[in-house]
């Protein structure tokens, strides 16, 4: 089977949800790699660890800003040019927008947030996760073209590959394609980014004010994590708005979720029941976030967050 994965970067580096992607396509077949905007071929060639053998590389700088319409029509060009049965992209904000049009150009059916590898013993049937990660459908794809954005975590990258050949490809990029443009940006704060993360430390009202989150900042420091809170943290302005997460708020899927002092209602967990393992923190050992949790801690989180700190810096 023939696989073109495209390759999200940020800052230069491949992002780990696309290692996950290429993970997954070199379970199903051979991967060609489609990479678009200024990164480094040495970098590039590092899909290869992950199952890629060969990256094509659009090194157009008009497409460094994560524009939906060029890269959409670059991602189908290569599928054209590679003759590619299977598409694959990580599930981003990005490829939300981008992987509807894809599949329009190329006549393929699309199933985004896949969370397996497809059952081939009779057609092609993938699985995917709905209701924030609630509940599952299995759904059977019938067309000969087929466009899969994968999950987050759900799939263990591979590693064990070699270095992939890295090609420029070039493609027809008409003006008419960058009607809409990124005149500036602002990033948040914060060495990671809550939606990126793969560990994410999250605080609630239990915190009892902002001159505390000292201790949510150390732990997230000694784990390499983003921070988060729940809304009301940041309804009160103990915390930004860009670090509420929930329903109404960020989506996360980290790897790991440690939720300090959040009682774990229903809006907060739709936006991190999907996390790989949960830990919860809380003095109330009624609070019903330990139902969704993984690990669970009762306790203070003022007694308990400096021991798990200093506990996990010893063992470092
Ligand atoms: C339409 C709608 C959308 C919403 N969207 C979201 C959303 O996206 N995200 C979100 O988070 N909420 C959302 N909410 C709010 C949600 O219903 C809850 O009110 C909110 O999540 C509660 O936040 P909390 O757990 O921080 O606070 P609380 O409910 O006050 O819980 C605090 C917890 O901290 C514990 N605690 C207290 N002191 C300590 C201590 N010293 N050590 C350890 N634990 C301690 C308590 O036992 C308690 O469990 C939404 C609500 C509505 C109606």
């Amino acid at each position: 089977m023939s696989v073109l994965v495209f390759i999200e970067t940020e800052d230069g580096k491949i992002k780990k949800s696309s290692r996950e992607a290429i993970s997954y396509g070199a379970a199903l077949g051979d991967v060609t790699a489609l990479a678009l905007g200024t990164v480094s071929a040495d970098e590039l060639a590092t899909a290869g660890q992950n199952g890629a053998l060969k990256v094509l590389h659009v090194a157009d700088e008009r497409l460094n800003a994560g524009l939906i319409q060029p890269y959409a029509e670059a991602i189908a060009a290569a599928a054209n040019e590679t003759g590619a049965d299977v598409v694959v992209t990580a599930k981003s904000s990005l490829a939300d927008a981008v992987v509807g049009r894809v599949s329009m150009k190329l006549g393929a059916s699309l199933v985004s947030n896949v969370v397996s590898l497809p059952d081939t013993s009779n057609g092609f049937q993938v699985k995917r996760s709905i209701y924030t990660g609630k509940a599952f459908a299995n759904v059977s794809m019938t067309t000969d073209k087929k466009v899969l954005a994968i999950k987050k975590n759900a799939v263990e990258i591979k590693e064990d590959g070699g270095s992939a050949s890295v090609e420029a490809f070039s493609v027809s990029l008409d003006d008419s394609l960058f009607g809409a443009k990124i005149t500036s940006t602002e990033k948040a704060e914060g060495d990671v980014l809550l939606p990126e993360a793969d560990i994410v430390v999250s605080g609630g009202r239990g915190l009892k004010g902002p001159e505390n989150w000292g201790i949510i900042e150390d732990l997230a420091g000694t784990l390499g994590a983003a921070t988060g809170c729940s809304k009301p943290v940041s309804d009160m302005d103990w915390r930004p708005h860009h670090e509420h997460v929930g329903q109404t708020g960020v989506k996360v899927s980290p790897t790991l979720y440690v939720a300090v002092g959040i009682s774990g209602a229903i809006q907060h967990l739709a936006g991190v029941n999907s996390s790989k393992y949960i830990v919860v923190i809380n003095k109330d050992e009624e609070a019903p976030f330990f139902k969704a949790a993984d690990y669970g801690i009762v306790g203070d989180a003022f007694d308990v967050l400096p021991k798990l700190n200093e506990a996990l810096k010893a063992a470092q």
